[in-house]
């Protein structure tokens, strides 16, 4: 009597792609319902983990980064594809060109 050795059959990854639809605006629901992302990053200014985050107010087409820790906050002009990161990057931008 022989056993097979078993193989592993677990071949069922599943891989969920999220599709984000922002572009309705202006038109459709009356209320005027908000879909901020927050996302926290690293200070620049104070150095601080996870104390900036981000708003993204794509109504009046801009983001703004602020640090709860040391108050410092920047402001940025978005397009409607924008990230957080994006408002983020350019704050670090900012940053290194005072210091440059
Ligand atoms: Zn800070």
């Amino acid at each position: 009597m022989r056993s097979a050795g078993a193989t592993g059959t677990g071949n069922n990854s599943t891989s969920a792609i999220a599709t984000c639809d922002a572009a309705t605006w202006s038109q459709g629901s009356p209320t005027a319902h908000q879909s901020q992302v927050d996302t926290v990053f690293n200070c620049p200014a104070c150095n601080k983990q996870d104390s900036v985050t981000c708003e993204m107010d794509f109504q009046r087409k801009l983001g703004t980064v602020t640090c709860k820790n040391c108050k410092a906050n920047f402001a940025s002009e978005i397009s409607a594809i924008a990230e957080p990161v994006d408002v983020y990057s350019d704050w670090i931008d900012a940053c290194e060109e005072m210091h440059s």
